[in-house]
């Protein structure tokens, strides 16, 4: 099992430091937010340290959002809420602060005060058969290989 000895939620994940738990299972954890956006934020932790989630393996990866389905259903009618956003912050520039790679179920209200949407931007021209372009290459293949 990877572990940082640094890493918050390693520490979290091993019991070292307390946390309100809803769900364990062998490949992953998941517990309360400390600072919620809303009262029943949840936090989907893999055992193992991963920083970022493009160096999780994709079995793991796979396992984790196979809980997300039953966590949404349970927080949601935990907390009456209206709906959820499920995210992953990735980089500081993306709002992570704890470099354990792990996943938010956010349960949203009706008027709630949370940002949400983000703003949108267009393309123009052939910019995003281009930009498809440059991903696909970046996969080493195309959409429907
Ligand atoms: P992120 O900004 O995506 O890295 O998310 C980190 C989250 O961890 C934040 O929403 C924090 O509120 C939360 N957090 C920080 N420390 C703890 C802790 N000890 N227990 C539970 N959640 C925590
Ligand atoms: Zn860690």
């Amino acid at each position: 099992m990877s572990r940082d000895p640094k890493c918050l939620f390693c520490k979290i994940v091993h019991g070292e430091i307390p946390s309100a738990r809803v769900l364990e299972t062998d490949r992953a954890v998941a517990i309360l937010d400390i600072n919620p956006v809303a009262k029943g934020h949840v936090l989907i932790i893999p055992r193992d340290h991963h920083a970022q989630v493009a160096e999780l393996p994709d079995d793991l990866a796979a396992h984790v959002g196979s809980l997300v389905p039953r966590l949404t259903r349970a927080v949601v009618a935990a907390t009456g809420a209206d709906g959820s956003n499920t995210i992953i912050n990735s980089g500081r520039v993306a709002g992570q602060t704890i470099f354990h790679c792990h996943w938010h179920v956010i349960p949203r209200f009706e008027d709630d005060p949370v940002r949400w949407p983000w703003p949108h931007d267009s393309y123009l021209g052939d910019e995003m058969g281009r930009t498809a372009s440059l991903i696909q290459r970046e996969l080493g293949g195309h959409a429907d290989d």
